[in-house]
């Protein structure tokens, strides 16, 4: 059974980690796709393993903190599959580590445009094309931190991630009754170059009772329920993809 079979949908962040392993796992899955990122060249790499899958793939090379880049991701959709069911907008940065105080407004903006302000274009966009057809399914990647967990240094992005959480809770609202449903995913450390260093993941893999952090592929696995038939009564909801860490803060003795 394919469980994106002729879906049209737009991934965002598809150069890498956890949309590059999407991207892939929906064009199995039969997805027709609209794939965006900034770096064109890295985009084009994407696309062309995905064609290889014999998935139906376009780029769109832009940053998502730009309405005018979900307007282009929504136009390409649109033009080559006459129309959208769905997005995977799943873009995020971490931004300059530092206590609140200390961090600059600029940059406090900055995570805020790309990690929730994003969303906000992202569903200007897509909404309006999908009200036009037969409705779909919109997931938002956010983040153990700030729903489950505060880490120091990581203010900016946990109020952006924590915010997004509502704003997607608020989306389900809006729209369940228009035949759109629109879900938070919320991964725990995974394996990207978002996790940085070795030294970094060994220390994320401590926060989460399974003791390791994700593989991308297994966050994609999320996505895709989310976005696919299977979870056609479910919206407005945070599944965690964090190997328990959200259940718990306490590791077992053993
Ligand atoms: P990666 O760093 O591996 O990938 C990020 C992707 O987003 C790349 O394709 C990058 O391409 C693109 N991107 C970054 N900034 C922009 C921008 N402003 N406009 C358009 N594209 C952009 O990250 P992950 O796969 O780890 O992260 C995916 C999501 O998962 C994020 O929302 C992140 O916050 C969330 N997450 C990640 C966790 C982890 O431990 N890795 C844990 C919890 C949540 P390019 O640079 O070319 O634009």
């Amino acid at each position: 059974m394919s469980l994106l079979a002729k879906r049209r949908l737009i991934v965002t962040g598809a150069s890498s980690g956890i949309g590059h392993a999407a991207a892939l796992l929906f064009a199995r899955e039969g997805a027709h796709l609209i794939l965006c990122a900034r770096n064109a060249e890295r985009l084009a790499a994407v696309a062309e393993e995905v064609s290889s899958l014999g998935g139906e793939v376009h780029c769109v090379s832009g940053d998502v903190a730009l309405a005018a880049t979900h307007e282009a991701c929504v136009a390409a959709a649109q033009d080559a599959f006459g129309g959208l069911d769905g997005a995977f907008n799943n873009v995020g940065m971490v931004g300059p580590m530092a206590p609140l105080a200390d961090i600059a407004p600029a940059d406090f903006a900055e995570v805020l445009a790309v990690n929730l302000v994003a969303a906000h274009h992202a569903v200007r966009a897509q909404v309006p094309a999908m009200l036009a057809g037969e409705g779909g399914a919109l997931v938002f990647t956010s983040s153990f931190v700030g729903n489950s967990v505060a880490l120091p240094g990581m203010g900016a992005y946990a109020s952006a991630k924590a915010g997004l959480t509502g704003l997607v809770k608020s989306l389900a609202a809006d729209y369940a009754h228009m035949g759109i449903r629109a879900n938070a995913l919320l991964p725990g450390g995974t394996d990207t170059a978002m996790a940085g260093s070795e030294e970094n993941k060994a220390w994320a893999a401590g926060l989460h009772p399974m003791r390791r952090i994700a593989r991308p592929e297994e966050v994609a696995q999320a996505a895709l329920f989310l976005l696919s038939d299977m979870a056609s009564f479910v919206t407005g909801s945070s599944l965690w993809a964090d190997g328990g860490n959200h259940a718990t803060k306490v590791q077992a003795p053993w």
